[in-house]
Order: structure tokens, then C-alpha cells, then sequence
């Protein structure tokens, strides 16, 4: 079982340190006894421990730095919401192919944002231009804020505001089961709480660092009795030998642990596997021993965003895989709502 995470090293920007949350967070880093290091900007880390680049690699990834979000511009955020709401950027998980890969770069620490009240002006500023649609802002696209906000309660605090507000709803989606700290929260039905699942071949080859599949679901379970909606991403959707019987195996046993009242409401989102040649080198760089299949010749090309092209399965494995896993989805939660696959 993956323990919630406790950073080994906090970096802290001195302007954090102006925000209420920012000073919380120190002294209670301070009394864990976590080493404290302070930092201009978190774009002046340097001199991380470790002897090598994968050594400094891990060390990155349980490092946390306390900070603020500087850049208040929201990316978008399709197909599953309009827009991105950040609060934290990275993640200490280990999953192979991993889009942080290659957005986070040589930087894989994680950052936790303290001006979370300037962020909710923004966010309300968003909704106002759209009322009365309906806003949707995804809370993961940067990070699996579920990861770490057992530490920070910002996501509790972003569900309790959009419990608040008129024109917004919150989604997010983890791989983590430290949800007890979110379970009392005010989210008056307008949070969608998702949990990324995969076959056990997937996770156990590819997820290292993650909870597994059945602490996933047994979260679920707690999440829909504290009244959430609830939803599952099948992500990524990856071919491998015996496929077709390991994500009918996640499918009975999902149908199996989730009581009848979870399974109303339920929506799925699918996300087959894809990757960009700068995410293949850095993956090959930091997991050099991935069982991770990565070769071009055998995908289908595609533009993606920044016009850096990504390879997807062939339309015939795409059309295989939408068929194959709607049919369990059809037969295990025919009234589930199927939102995209892409
Ligand atoms: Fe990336 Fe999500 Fe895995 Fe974290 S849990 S490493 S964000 S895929």
C-alpha cells in the first residue's frame, strides 16, 4: 500500500511566506522535521542530492516547493473541461508515460501554490464571462492534486468554493486513496471526483509510486457515499498481450466493489496511450528499463498541442478498443454515461 506522500526536501519562496497558507505550511513542515530550504524563485533550484541524474531525478520527485502562481492566465482544458484551474504543478508518482514527462522537464518537483484566494478571483472572473453556461475548470492537469493535498487542503478549499458558486463546477481525476480529508467537504454536488484506473498489467508494470486498483475503488466507494459524482478515466488504454481480458477483469471487479447507489451518475472518460518524441527520451532517460512500447513505426501519427505530433494507435486498434471496452461498459454500467474517447 502507497503511504501518503511526505516530501523528503521543501524549497520556499520568501513571497510565499506574505500568505497565510504559506506560513501554516512551513511551520508544519518544520515541525515534521523536513528539511527547509529557501529559494529566490523555484527556477533557481540548484545543487538537488544525489550523485547522478537519476538520483537527483527521485530526489526531485518528493520535493516540494511552496510557492505562488505567478501567471494567472488559465490554459484550457478540452475536451473535459473549459478550463485549468492550477493549483500545483508535478507530481511524486512514477507512472512510465506520464505527460509530466515532458512538460516538467528537467524540473519534476512538485509545486504547491499559497495564493490560492488570487486564484479563485481569476476563476471567478472566467465564469463571469460565461454566465450563465456553466464553467467547468479541471483541477489535474498539471498534477494529481489529490497526491499531495492530504498536506496542503487547497483542493478542499477549491471544492468548498465552487460548492459556493453558481456558474462553476470542479472536476479532477487521481490515482491516489488518500481521499479521508475530503470527504467532510461542502462540494454541494459540484465537484466531479474521478479516479484513473487501468488493467493490473498496466499498473503494476507502469504505475509505480500510485495506489492500486483496489485502494483506488475503495476510495470511490467512500467519495460516493460523501454524496460526490463519480467518475472513472480508463487512462491510458494500452495494448498489450491479453488486453482484451485485463480491462474486462478492471471492469467485474469495479462492477463488483461499487455499491448500486455509486454506480447512478457514473461517467467514463477513455484516453488510449500516446506519446511525443521528446516524451520517449526523457521516459527512456528516467525509466530506462520500461517495458513502456514505444516505437513510431507502429502508431499512427497526429498533430498534437504546440504542433508537437503525437503518436495514437492506428484507427484500427482505436475502432478495437472502443468497441471492446464500451462493450463492458455496456454490460457492467449500461446506465453510465460514456463522455469521450480520444
Ligand atoms: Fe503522472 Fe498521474 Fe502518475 Fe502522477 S499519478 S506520475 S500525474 S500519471
Amino acid at each position: 500500500m502507497v503511504k501518503p506522500f511526505v516530501p523528503q526536501l521543501i524549497y520556499v519562496e520568501p513571497k510565499a511566506m506574505e500568505y497565510d497558507l504559506g506560513k501554516t505550511l512551513i511551520d508544519k513542515f518544520s515541525k515534521m522535521g523536513i528539511e527547509i530550504r529557501e529559494t529566490t524563485s523555484h527556477n533557481q533550484i540548484r545543487n538537488l542530492p544525489g550523485d547522478n541524474h537519476f538520483q537527483r531525478y527521485r530526489i526531485a520527485k518528493s520535493t516540494l516547493v511552496v510557492g505562488i502562481r505567478k501567471t494567472l492566465k488559465f490554459d484550457t482544458s478540452k475536451p473535459s473541461a473549459e478550463y485549468a484551474i492550477p493549483l500545483a504543478t508535478g507530481c511524486m508518482g512514477h507512472c512510465h508515460y506520464c505527460y509530466l514527462q515532458t512538460t516538467m522537464g528537467s524540473k519534476p518537483y512538485i509545486r504547491t501554490y499559497v495564493n490560492v484566494d488570487e486564484i479563485f478571483e481569476q476563476a471567478e472572473s472566467y465564469m463571469k464571462e460565461r454566465a450563465p453556461e456553466i464553467t467547468r475548470f479541471e483541477a489535474s492537469c498539471t498534477s494529481d492534486i489529490v497526491g499531495v493535498d492530504h498536506l496542503t487542503h487547497t483542493l478542499k478549499r477549491t471544492i468548498e468554493f465552487f460548492g459556493r458558486s453558481e456558474h462553476g463546477k470542479l472536476r479532477f481525476v487521481t490515482k491516489f486513496a488518500h481521499v479521508d480529508h475530503l470527504l467532510d467537504a461542502d462540494h454541494q454536488g459540484q465537484t466531479r471526483f474521478r479516479f484513473s484506473i487501468n488493467d493490473d498489467y498496466v499498473i503494476k508494470y507502469f504505475e509505480p509510486g500510485t495506489s492500486r486498483l483496489h485502494e483506488r475503488i475503495e476510495a470511490a466507494v467512500k467519495v460516493a457515499e460523501a454524496g460526490y459524482p463519480l467518475g472513472f478515466i480508463v487512462a491510458p488504454i494500452y495494448l498489450h498481450e491479453g488486453w482484451e481480458d485485463g480491462y474486462h477483469e478492471m471492469f467485474e471487479k469495479l462492477e463488483a466493489m461499487l455499491p448500486g447507489f455509486a454506480k447512478k451518475g457514473l461517467t467514463f472518460e477513455m484516453i488510449q496511450h500516446r506519446f511525443t518524441k521528446p516524451a520517449k527520451r526523457v521516459i527512456q532517460e528516467n525509466y530506462p528499463m520500461t517495458k513502456l512500447e514505444l516505437d513510431e513505426a507502429k502508431r499512427k501519427w497526429k498533430w498534437g498541442r504546440y504542433g508537437i505530433g503525437k503518436y495514437v494507435y492506428q484507427n484500427e486498434e482505436q475502432e478495437d478498443i472502443k468497441k471492446t471496452l464500451g462493450s463492458y461498459i455496456d454490460k457492467y454500467f449500461p446506465e453510465a454515461k460514456i463522455e469521450y474517447f480520444t
